[in-house]
């Protein structure tokens, strides 16, 4: 194991001699770090394809391209985004300027996962970057291919003191929760995210926990149904379903099912072929554990289409299961793999009582025409962010804040987010000289008169 205190002890150390808070240098090492993903980018579309089976493809929408255009895009507001922001201030204190300065909060810790592992571990440092802070990145461990070019990058770049890559599994990511950050960004499962914010109470440390849960894609009779069926297919068997935001299960009204399920029959086809366990895009499943899991959910309900497997490459087709209930075990965790549960429903508002006594889902997409049922979703049920009429694209807009709520995740970032997400906001009065009002002080005769009618 690399020397943890140590580097945190350089980290501090450089931090505090100011150095990575000017614009110029956060420019510049934003600039390095586009240059060296181009440098890379063979080998990191390598090592998705070793680990994951993706597709270059898959490998350049969804990890490297996304990376660019968000660099580019915090390059371009940087300068805006550092400005200590003027603001009102009250009558009681006249005389005084308002300013709300963000700050670095100085070294953070970014623990990634495996399923979008390259940008799921430089996104959020992107915005660490910009804000101002030192950074120590944990790769997961279940793709160590990507761990190790996501190393090989970050060394070529920067120096240890300012950004450091500490590789390993769960015993490493405690040994580095042990140590005392300034933030900690977490993007994984809802139950290491609980020990996660365990460890960062007891130093009460600002943490970002981006985690996962069960997104529903909901369906009424009034939708497009053919491009529901499409946009569904496709947000759900994007990387095989190991998508934070893919859509869990399918809700459908019952009177337009048959219709759906016939239309994204054909989607299935079309996009992942006949022979999907063939098919050399298909991205496989991470590991032994993860299909073992996912084939018991295969054991529960009528297979619609799919749910064939390859353990030797531990693939999974694309899969539709009807005849599942709210208490068969492919409804208690989130699915993370290819396989989606089909439940029906009658009334709108069977959707909000069953959604809503569930955790708040990370994501959740609508599929209507009717504007009423939109203003009711969206108004009835909590959730981090989602489409009206799509799946996934509302991650990708450097406009929306990205996260989810209570179980889903504490916090957001993309874009402005991402800045905010690591700076704290300082806020500073800048009080005049040239006079001094008298009646806050408890020697001034009037001074409760004047309290009483400036506060009320
Ligand atoms: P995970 O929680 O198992 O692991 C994430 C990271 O935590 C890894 O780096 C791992 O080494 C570390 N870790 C694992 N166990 C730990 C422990 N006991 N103590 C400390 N650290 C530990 O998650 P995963 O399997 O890599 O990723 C899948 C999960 O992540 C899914 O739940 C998915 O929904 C979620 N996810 C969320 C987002 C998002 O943006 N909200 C994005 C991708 C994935």
């Amino acid at each position: 194991m690399q020397n943890i205190e140590q580097i945190l002890h350089l980290q501090k150390e450089y931090f505090f001699t100011g150095e990575t808070k000017s614009e110029t240098f956060r420019l510049n090492q934003l600039e390095k770090l586009k240059a060296a993903i181009q440098r890379y980018e063979r080998e990191i579309i390598e090592a998705l394809k070793t680990d994951l089976n993706k597709s270059e493809f898959e490998s350049y929408s969804t990890e490297i391209g996304m990376l660019y255009k968000e660099i580019g895009f915090t390059m371009k507001k940087l300068k805006n985004w550092m400005k200590p922001e003027k603001v009102k201030t009250p009558l009681t204190h006249f005389g005084t300027k308002s300013y709300i300065h963000p700050e670095p909060y100085g070294v953070a810790l970014i623990i990634a996962p495996w399923n979008y592992p390259f940008s799921l571990q430089i996104s959020p440092l992107i915005g660490a970057i910009a804000a101002g802070n030192c950074a120590v990145i944990k790769p997961s461990e279940l793709t160590p291919t990507v761990s190790n070019i996501i190393s090989k990058v970050i060394t070529d770049i920067y120096d240890e003191k300012y950004v450091a890559v500490v590789e390993g599994g769960v015993e490493v990511s405690q040994t580095l929760l042990d140590q005392d950050f300034d933030k900690i960004f977490f993007t994984g499962s809802v139950n290491v995210g609980k020990i996660v914010m365990e460890a960062a109470s007891k130093r009460l440390i600002p943490v970002t926990l981006e985690l996962g849960g069960k997104s529903p894609a909901i369906v009424d009779e009034t939708a497009d149904l053919k491009l529901a069926a499409k946009r569904i297919v496709w947000g759900k068997f994007t990387n095989s379903g190991q998508t934070c935001i893919a859509p869990d299960y399918l809700y459908v009204q019952r009177s337009v099912k048959s219709e759906l399920i016939k239309y994204m029959l054909e989607y299935i086809r079309e996009l992942y072929g006949d022979n999907p366990l063939e098919n050399e895009e298909m991205t496989h499943i991470v590991n032994t554990n993860h299909f073992q899991r996912l084939n018991r959910y295969l054991e529960k309900g009528k297979i619609i289409t799919g749910g064939k497997v390859d353990a030797e490459t531990l693939a999974i087709e694309p899969t539709l299961i009807e005849e599942i209930t709210w208490d068969d075990p492919v409804m208690q965790d989130e699915i993370f793999g290819p396989i989606l549960p089909v439940l029906e429903f009658d009334q709108i508002k069977e959707v909000v009582e069953n959604v809503r006594i569930h955790p708040k889902p990370l994501a959740l997409y609508l599929f209507t025409e009717k504007d009423e049922n939109q203003r009711y979703i969206v108004d009835s049920l909590s959730f981090g962010g989602g489409c009206i009429n799509d799946t996934l694209i509302h991650v990708a807009s450097p406009y929306l804040p990205f996260g989810g709520v209570g179980q889903s995740g504490t916090g957001s970032y993309h874009g402005k987010a991402s800045f905010d997400a690591f700076s704290h906001e300082k806020s500073i009065i800048k009080q005049t000289n040239r006079f001094d009002i008298v009646f806050r002080y408890p020697s001034y005769k009037h001074g409760l008169k004047i309290m009483k009618k400036l506060l009320k």
